[in-house]
């Protein structure tokens, strides 16, 4: 926790400012993750092209940082820190947990959604085992990566539109199953990346 009071303390800076002459870009949304075990790379990889390719459909740009990478006295526009909890990769089988729990979480204060999320890693692997069959379990790290990119998506959503309610439908209901995680396509519902997207221009 002292960590994280840290982090935040160096998160309220803007730094970025364009070439002159050149339209400035959008500053990035800097998701700094940080891993309680070993996580798969490849795994990692895929999780970072299907959350970014979520956000990207709400104008937001995604830049990912590792807790470990950190720079000293870093600075960040705007900040939204992930822990990952258990064994993110797919050479370590879950051992059966309750599929009622949650496969990531983000918290709130006072009505208002702060900008940490927790993915618990072995539960969506857990879901996961119902859709992919034993013999490819350890070789399906893409697609464990897919997942968890959904699931990070998802409480980008409540964190970024500052809200903790869900929809009806899309990547922003509640209860997602191992269905939701690895189809072709999931995004969010058009008003909740309305939503998403006013992350930015609340007017
Ligand atoms: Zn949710």
């Amino acid at each position: 926790m002292l960590k994280t009071l840290l982090v935040l303390a160096v998160t309220c800076t803007p730094v970025f400012s364009a070439p002159e002459g050149r339209p400035a870009l959008p500053p990035p949304v800097t998701v700094l993750i940080e891993f309680d075990k070993p996580h798969s790379v490849r795994s990692i990889a895929a999780m970072e092209r299907e959350t970014a390719h979520i956000l990207q459909l709400s104008g937001i740009r995604v830049e990912w940082l590792m807790m470990k990478d950190l720079a000293p006295h870093a600075e960040f526009s705007d900040l939204v820190i992930v822990h990952f909890r258990g064994s993110c990769g797919m050479d370590e089988i879950p051992m059966p947990l309750d599929e009622r729990g949650v496969l990531g979480l983000s918290y709130a204060s006072d009505g208002e959604v702060l900008p940490f999320g927790e993915v618990q890693c072995d539960r969506v692997k857990q879901s996961l085992r119902s859709v992919v069959p034993a013999s490819r379990f350890r070789a399906s790290e893409e697609l464990l990566g897919r997942a968890l990119g959904r699931v990070v998506a998802h409480e980008m959503y409540h964190i970024l539109a500052n809200d903790q309610r869900h929809t009806n439908d899309g990547l922003t209901r509640p209860g997602l199953s191992a269905r939701d995680l690895v189809s072709p396509e999931l995004l969010y519902p058009e008003h909740a990346a309305e939503a998403v997207s006013r992350h930015r221009n609340p007017n």
